[in-house]
């Protein structure tokens, strides 16, 4: 009798021969895919109880148990698997590699600031400190950039930054 009243109320509403078709809401009665934890595999359910969009309550209709809605397992797997597909689509974030500053860009900002009108001649004999402008007979305006040895700096020049020795007696 029960069964029977369930029943006719399951085809009121598209029940079980429609489930495919069951739209949101569910109203009680409507047939839902679900896991149950008794038959511990996923069996079609009886939507028992519904509060606002959400199924609260099903009935197993293979073994009867009642509770809440589990996700049937099949489909959780099937929502596994597409948010995994939708991780591995959106490419990783691409590693842009910081392209070297223009050794010219690099020149002028060390000019910055700097008298090129003081700038030393250079001399394989001067010793140089770190920041100060030089003028080289061949490459020109350069800036110390580094004390590399007692007797080696580096000097960044407009082209390019170069190994320079002094120091020497
Ligand atoms: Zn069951």
């Amino acid at each position: 009798m029960a069964k029977r009243t369930i029943l006719s109320i399951m085809r009121l509403f598209g029940g079980n021969e429609r489930r495919e078709n069951v739209q949101l809401p569910y109203v009680p009665g409507n047939a839902v895919e679900g896991h149950c934890s008794e038959c511990k595999c996923d069996t079609v359910q009886t939507v028992i109880e519904v509060e606002g969009l959400q199924i609260k309550t099903t009935r197993c209709e293979k073994c009867g148990h009642e509770g809440p809605l589990m996700m049937a397992r099949e489909k959780a797997k099937a929502a596994l698997r597409d948010l995994v597909k939708k991780r591995n689509s959106t490419a990783p974030p691409k590693r842009t590699r910081r392209k070297p500053e223009d050794p010219a860009q690099i020149f002028r900002r060390l000019l910055e600031g700097k008298e090129i009108s003081h700038a030393v001649k250079y001399s394989i004999k001067s010793q140089y400190e770190i920041g100060q402008v030089i003028k080289h007979p061949t490459f020109g305006i350069g800036v110390v950039t580094a004390i590399l040895e007692p007797s080696k700096i580096s000097v960044t020049f407009e082209d390019t930054a170069r190994m320079m020795v002094c120091n020497r007696k």
